[in-house]
């Protein structure tokens, strides 16, 4: 690979490591707890003002929730690609607090490691990528050798109750050749990588009903009917013996892995008996090679999250429970739509346990972008320009993520490149960023670029 002659840019970012701390120092301190509303007006204005010192022409955009802060800076370069930068600046609550080694608000740095809530998730890694941006407009003279555009919300870790909505009114604004997002950690053998895409989610919530209260089992036991048994038998009908879904067309649209897909799901790194081992289970648990991340990636799953009714808890009560609900969850794969899987799903249980009640708790479409898109092989080498590290080709996460606000509203191509540690403890006490990590990150967004501006956009 030919390199991108970045070499001045990484010592320059290396040698202001100081001044980056610093102002992400002002970030981490100022708190934005967007489920409590804590900090969220005095957290966008900040972050609006530093966008501002970097040369970002901003607009603090309001909707139902917290505000979307956009910014944008032109190339004046012809005909290069448009980068549209996704992130968050608001953070998960603090609780427990006393677990917490130092304040969550007072950002400290101990053993290399900046400890703070949003160190990680995502301040630090926000802040990475507006320092890349301004390392590289500096490097060429207060030039960046494509247009950048920002969208950064207050709501992620609400769930992005807003986005979909929000991009599909600015799509004008919005209007990129990709979406680039720095969100979670690199790959747990601590090599970087590219993630093309998430699973989408259907949460229900099934419930059958009895008798309209618990019964004594001796003294109604026989003639009486058990809810519990009617919904086990209801589950029991939904996989055939091979664990595949028998409810009817479930897998009806999903996307059969492409070559290059199978290609990237051997070359991930797997130890099976350390995970194995890592879970408590036996290797011969866990699919071997491949088909783990085919299973992981390319397939829909439904799965049982929990099952109640009548007693449950200590010792032994003689019942029969009045009802019994269980909490499913299916991870859905392109081109799987929550909406036509929801409507499969109630016409299966209409048909096999009519009385039964089904509540829809939350949907998500999956989202996939090409691993042959015209991106992938620019970001590929300059994560590793940047980083001296192979990244590792991810071609969907398992998890969810709004993405399909991005891939389906604006029609582009949506690459992740995370630059948290692996264990960053975000969402927990003590979350962390190792100082390596946030100076990496400065360096592929700068990278990233610069490697974009080669990419003629179609
Ligand atoms: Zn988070």
């Amino acid at each position: 690979m030919r390199s991108l002659g970045l070499e001045e840019v990484y010592a320059r970012i290396d040698a202001n490591l100081d001044e980056y701390l610093e102002g992400l120092f002002e970030m981490l301190s100022q708190p934005s707890i967007s489920t409590l509303g804590i900090g969220i007006k005095e957290m966008s204005s900040l972050l609006q003002r530093r966008m501002e010192e970097i040369g970002f022409r901003t607009q603090v955009i309001q909707s139902a929730g917290h505000p979307f802060i956009f910014g944008e800076i032109s190339s004046n370069a012809r005909n290069r690609p448009t980068v549209l930068i996704y992130g968050h600046y608001d953070v998960q609550p603090v609780e427990p607090l006393d677990a917490w080694v130092s304040e969550p608000f007072k950002p400290t740095i101990r053993e290399g490691r900046i400890y703070a809530r949003g160190a990680g998730d995502n301040k630090g890694q926000l802040y990475a990528q507006l320092m890349g941006i301004k390392a590289l407009k500096d490097f060429r003279g207060g030039e960046l050798p494509v247009n950048v555009k920002c969208i950064f919300e207050g709501e992620e870790e609400n769930g992005s109750p807003n986005l979909e909505g929000f991009v599909k009114t600015h799509k004008d604004l919005l209007k990129a050749d990709l979406v680039y997002t720095s969100d979670g950690p690199v790959h747990e053998s601590g090599r970087p990588m590219l993630v093309f895409g998430v699973r989408g989610l259907l949460y229900v919530e099934l419930t059958a009903r009895g008798a309209k209260r618990d019964l004594h089992s001796g003294n109604w036991g026989g003639p009486v009917p058990n809810p519990a048994w009617d919904l086990v038998k209801l589950l029991e009908g939904m996989r055939d013996r091979n664990g595949r879904v028998a409810i009817k067309g479930f897998y009806d649209d999903v996307k059969r892995p492409t070559r290059s897909d199978k290609a990237a799901f051997a070359r991930i790194p797997l130890n099976r008996a350390s995970v194995a081992a890592s879970l408590g289970l036996k290797p011969s648990q866990l699919p071997a090679g491949q088909r783990f991340y085919e299973k992981l990636m390319a397939e829909p799953t439904l799965n049982i999250c929990g099952i109640y009714g009548g007693y449950t808890g200590k010792g032994s009560k003689t019942v029969i429970p009045a009802s019994a609900s269980v909490k499913m969850d299916m991870r859905l794969v392109p081109d799987q739509d929550p909406e036509d899987i929801y409507r499969k799903l109630v016409r299966h249980v209409r048909l096999h346990s009519p009385g039964v009640l089904i509540t829809k708790m939350s949907s998500s479409l999956p989202s996939r972008t090409s691993l042959d898109s015209p991106f992938a092989a620019p970001i590929a080498s300059a994560v590793k320009d940047a980083t001296k590290m192979e990244p590792v080709i991810y071609p969907s996460l398992g998890a969810t993520l709004p993405d399909s606000a991005f891939t389906r509203e604006l029609g582009v191509p949506s690459i992740i490149v995370p630059y948290a540690n692996i264990d960053e403890g975000n969402h927990g006490p003590n979350e962390n960023l190792k100082v390596e990590n946030f100076l990496r990150g400065i360096r592929t967004a700068a990278a990233v670029l610069e490697s974009l501006s080669r990419v003629t956009p179609s």
